[in-house]
Order: C-alpha cells, then structure tokens, then sequence
C-alpha cells in the first residue's frame, strides 16, 4: 500500500486514487500497473512510479514515486465542475461568476461593516479589492433580477441562493442568505464562486454561512477553497503557500502580509486544500489553523486533527510542511496574531 492510499485512505466516492490499470492507462508512463490516478479533489495529479519528476517520493515500503500535476487537467476539471462537491442541478462556476458579480454591484457597504474591516486592519484599498458587501434583509427581489439579467431565467435556477419566493398567490424569484457582511469566495481562476455571510446575529448558530438554495430544494453553495487575488503570483514567486480557515481569515493575512495564503471554508474541509497546493505548486507549505488546536477543550480536537492529517498528506506528496505556531495570548487566529504583531512593531517605531 503506497503512503497516499493510507493517508488518504478515508476518501470516499468521487475523489481518491485509482490504480492504473488496462482501462485507465498512467497519463504519465502509459503503463496499466502500479501508478495511481487521482480524481475527484486530486484530479490532475498522478503519482507514478517509472517516470521521476522534481518532487520524489518514497511511500512507507520503500518504492520511490514521483508527483506529476497536470496543469492543464486541474484547470480543466476546474471549468467542468468536477472539482466541487457534485450537485446536478448547480450552474458551472463561470455562471455563478456573472450571477455573483451582478448581486455584488447591486449591493453597497454599510459603514459598520467597513469598520469591522477596518479594525481587523485592511486598507480602504485592501476592502475594494476584497469586494465585500452588506446584504440586507429587504432588496433580495431586486438582486434576483440582477442575477436574472446577468444569466437568464434558466441558468439561474443553478445559482445557489436563488430561489422562488411564494407569498398570497403571487411568486417571485429571490436571493437566500443570512443578513450580515458578504464576503466573495474565489477559485484558482478568480472567479466568484460562492457568497460567504458573516451573518450580523448569528442568532446561537454559524456566523459565517455560504448563500445557499439546498433547505429550498434548490442547489447547494460551492465548497471552496478561497484563493484571494495576487495569491498565484505571490506563491509563483516565493514558493511558499500558507494554509488558514476562513475566507476572511486569508484575505487579512493576505494584505497585512502579503503572503500567498488561500483559507479552507472549515479546518474539517481541509482535504479541499490539496488540490490547490498541487495547483499553485509551492515548495513549502505552512499550515496555520487557529491557536486553538492547543487548548485542552475537547471541542477544539477536531482543528488539532485536521492541522496534522493536512501536514501529513502534504509531505506525503513531496511538499516541505510547517505547521505555524504562536501564543494563543498573543491572538486566535493568524490574522489575530500578525495584527498584534503590526500593533507592537508601530508602538516600538
Ligand atoms: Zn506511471
């Protein structure tokens, strides 16, 4: 058993490893035998086992391989959906891009929610590019329609978040999600896939919710790692790629640091970051889930969990790993922390 069948091992249905064989050739070798074929997450990637590549491996029986990616296979998977969680009835990403960017130029942001923007220090310029938005509980017919000009009637029954509202014997089309700040979740490409909420009273439940139609019958959000602008460019030049939780969460370490950093929509969705360390190829990835995977809280397990089976899974494809460390006193959350860090470095200056 190579080292990604074990660490991989609990992947189920659509994405996880194939063995070549007779039917489904390496891509690589062309051999019907011992290679694997990733698909799902990890399409486009192939570890093969006769034609060596810069990141060699060695799985735990001692049998080196070799990580091929394939660009262009990840890009295309990209554009046919395959890489997201299946849903039929979800629109591809270039749909939800248009459909998305219609609702954000409808919409504006309050003043509280840029100074919620502004204390976790991002520039008036940093909050342009991120594209947040408030969305309100009232205009939700009016940002229907923009989706509905951008797209048509037809591909925006595809949309998650759209919907057909009933009320009195009248119906029309509206836009689902909490009331709260908007927070655009990008793909590799750049493109608009999901709206994330940071809602404004979380009312006891989840602060940060996608858009979504699924408790209407309609298509699920796109479970996306997000990519925040200039990360390409950045992790093609420094070949360091950083690992957070949270859309927010990377957009703010993105422009306090200016890492190459993408976020995962939850630590336990952390296999989703994989394929986009393959994608961006770094050298060296450093993962940084909250401070909080060090407290004793059984609750907080699970990030402890999920901060090392990713650095595990890393290293087992050929990246060097880190797992970032600092004082939970010093901030929860990397943002938290490099905040403080800025804070110090302007009180010393
Ligand atoms: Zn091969």
């Amino acid at each position: 058993m190579s080292a990604s069948k074990e660490h991989f091992g609990a992947t189920t249905g659509r994405t996880g490893w194939l063995d070549a064989s007779r039917s489904r050739r390496c891509p690589v070798c062309e051999s019907d035998s011992w290679c694997q074929i990733g698909r799902g997450t990890y399409s486009g990637v192939v570890l093969c086992k006769r034609v060596a590549s810069p990141r060699e491996k060695c799985n735990r029986d001692g049998v080196t391989y070799w990580v091929h990616c394939d660009r262009d296979a990840v890009e295309r998977r990209d554009a046919e959906e395959d890489h997201y969680e299946a849903d039929v009835r979800r629109a591809p990403a270039t749909v939800l891009d248009e459909a998305y960017r219609a609702v954000l130029a409808t919409l504006r942001l309050d003043d509280r929610h840029r100074d919620n923007l502004r204390a976790r220090g991002l520039s008036d310029e940093a909050i342009a590019r991120g594209g947040y938005r408030s969305l309100h509980v009232d205009g939700r017919a009016r940002a229907a329609r923009a989706i509905e000009r951008a797209v048509g009637e037809e591909a925006m029954k595809g949309v998650p978040g759209v919907v057909r509202e009933q009320r009195d014997g009248r119906t029309w089309w509206s836009l689902r999600g909490a009331a709260g700040m908007v927070i655009p979740s990008l793909d590799l490409l750049g493109r608009v896939v999901a709206l994330k909420v940071r809602a404004d009273d979380a009312f006891g439940g989840a602060r940060y919710t996608a858009v979504s139609s699924r408790r209407h019958g309609g298509p699920s959000a796109v479970v996306n790692v997000h990519v925040p602008v200039s990360v390409r460019e950045r992790c093609a030049r420094r070949r360091v790629l950083w690992v957070t939780e949270g859309e927010l969460k990377a957009d703010v370490c993105s422009a306090l640091d200016r890492f190459a950093i993408v976020g995962v929509p939850g630590v336990s969705l952390w296999k989703r970051a994989i394929a986009v360390c393959e994608a961006l190829d770094p050298r060296r990835v450093v993962v940084a889930f909250d401070a909080d995977w060090t407290s004793e809280d059984p609750k907080k397990r699970h990030v402890r969990e999920a901060r090392e089976h990713l650095v595990t899974a890393l290293a087992s494809l050929g990246f060097e790993t880190q797992a970032a460390e600092w004082p939970l006193s010093e901030g929860k959350g990397l943002d938290d922390y490099l905040l403080a860090l800025r804070r110090a470095a302007r009180r010393a200056a």
